[in-house]
């Protein structure tokens, strides 16, 4: 999971990507990166790993010029090597120049690869399906594009051949050097990204971002959701284009970014994130009403923060009191984000600290938005019995994962998510719970599906259904995918393969 942002104004855009790059922070600490472009067509990079607020200095600032650029927050996906290579916007010289960053994970990235370097004569030199994302836009433009008076036509035609050949989940902003921002998103819209715009006495400004909540803090209106299939091309002086691209098209966006991954303050595909977890939270609550009849719990205490808004509308249901019981350093990155089980066990503590008098002999429900590896919930639970709870009861808004995720979210392989080959009570008993209540997919595509106001009822939910709405995804695939994750010996032979182009931070001028 990433984030991206891409911006046409009429003054430098280099603060107000950065800024809105803080905002989308959520999205990925991994990387960050910014493109800008000048008019005559020289567009300048920085990029590093780290933190936006580390990645990006002074100087780094001052040098990104123009009115136009792009930028990315990184989040390593499925298995793939975290290095600067990797990090984002990619760039190709030919045509014109292109930069690109891409939210998702292409499922045919293998086959693409292969295919670009057989028949399109193209090296893709990292691991990264982005940089063959990047490619196959280029080569598609570069066949169509008649010397250099580039038509937005043009781009839509590449942009629909793009369709044809790439699988998966991408939302995309790139810029043509000299002509404009480009911005996509795949057939079934599964990644998020919205079209904002803000009017100045010299023309209307745009902004494309993964998250509304990019437009608020940075002053855009939002105008809409780019559709699936659909492409948005606007020109260095601010004119917009669009086109529908893909032949087939229907949004199914991915409901894991309403149960965990984006801001709740945040509205995509016109549902409010915050709206969709107050729903799981009513629904979830009448289940545990079916299931726990005698409802012998004290209070309801959320595991900060993206269980907060679920956890208090499931209290408000069940007419319990809802209590803060966790302290959380909020210093602190997403633990799950930091490689190695190791780290992430010692960093749940760091992270979290248990407000004794709340649970001091008490029964105490315990929400969560999922449980993923049991790691958090079993060092959690531990923590409410040694501040004196009695009971401990854990609930997850969202259903038991159980297969892992192939468009852009990082998931454990089918071993190491808890809840393979477990039911309710064994999952109970390996995080040492008293009970577990996990939400219903029914229920929760319900939850997220009235959020909606009823405009949507069907959402990529693999992860808990096993159900791969790209068609394209079977045992096989999953089976390749984590052997490849489970092997380092395999990273390590790849990485050699890379030619290590970037030492310490990459900053160019591309010209
Ligand atoms: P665990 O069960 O220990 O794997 O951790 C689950 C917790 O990590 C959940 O409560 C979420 O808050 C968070 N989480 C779930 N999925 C992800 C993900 N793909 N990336 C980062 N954090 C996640």
């Amino acid at each position: 999971m990433c984030g991206i942002l891409g911006v046409v104004a009429k003054t430098p855009v280099n603060q107000l990507l950065y800024d809105g790059l803080l905002v989308l922070q959520h999205r990925g600490q991994d990387a960050a990166g910014i493109v800008t472009a000048e008019r005559s067509g020289v567009m300048h990079m920085h990029k590093g790993q780290g933190l936006v607020a580390d990645v990006f200095r002074t100087r780094n600032m001052r040098s990104l010029m123009g009115n136009i650029g792009i930028g990315h927050v990184r989040y390593p996906t499925a298995g793939s090597a975290s290095s600067l290579a990797e990090s984002q916007p990619f760039y190709v010289n030919s045509p014109f120049g292109i930069v690109l960053a891409h939210n998702g994970n292409l499922t045919n990235h293998t086959e693409l690869k292969e295919a670009m370097y057989r028949n399109d004569l193209r090296h893709i030199n990292t691991h990264s399906d982005s940089e063959a994302l990047l490619n196959v836009f280029a080569y598609e433009l570069q066949k169509r594009a008649i010397g250099f008076a580039l038509k937005p036509e043009t781009i839509f035609d590449a942009i629909a051949a793009v369709h044809r050949r790439v699988k998966g989940a991408y939302a995309v902003v790139a810029i043509i050097a000299g002509y404009g921002l480009v911005a996509f998103r795949d057939p079934f819209g599964i990644r998020p990204l919205v079209l904002g715009e803000h009017a100045t006495p010299d023309g209307v400004e745009y902004l494309v971002a993964s998250e509304s909540v990019a437009l608020d803090t940075m002053s855009f209106k939002m105008t809409r959701d780019i559709e699936p299939g659909e492409a948005v091309f606007i020109t260095m002086d601010g004119e917009l284009h669009s086109r529908q691209c893909a032949t087939e098209s229907k949004l199914v966006p991915c409901i894991f970014e309403h149960v965990y991954f984006a801001r709740p303050d945040s509205v995509m595909d016109g549902i409010s994130v915050y709206q969709a977890r107050l729903n799981m939270g009513d629904n979830l609550a009448e289940k545990i009403r079916r299931e726990l009849p005698d409802l012998d719990i004290d209070v309801v205490i959320p595991i900060p923060d993206t269980s907060r808004a679920s956890a208090l509308q499931l209290a408000n249901h069940l007419g319990l009191p809802y209590r803060e019981g966790f302290q959380k350093n909020r210093y602190i990155g997403r633990t799950f984000i930091m490689p190695g089980q190791a780290t992430r066990k010692k960093s749940v503590r760091q992270k979290l600290n248990a407000i004794g008098l709340e649970f001091k002999d008490r029964n105490v429900l315990l929400v969560d938005d999922s449980i993923v590896r049991g790691t958090t919930s079993k060092e959690i639970v531990q923590m409410a019995r040694e501040a004196g709870a009695r009971k401990v009861y854990f609930a997850s808004a969202a259903p038991p994962v159980r297969f892992p995720h192939v468009y852009g979210i990082d998931m454990p392989t089918r071993e190491e998510l808890i809840a393979t080959g477990r039911n309710d009570a064994q999952i109970a008993e390996e995080i040492s719970a008293d009970a577990v209540f996990y939400q219903d997919l029914d229920a929760l595509v319900q939850a997220v599906s009235d959020a909606s106001g009823g405009r949507i009822s069907v959402f990529e939910t693999s992860c808990f259904s096993g159900e791969y709405i790209t068609g394209d995804v079977d045992d096989a695939y999953l089976d390749e995918m984590e052997a490849r994750r489970a092997s380092p010996l395999s990273k390590d032979s790849d990485a050699s393969q890379v030619l290590d182009m970037n030492v310490g931070v990459a900053e160019q001028n591309l010209i």
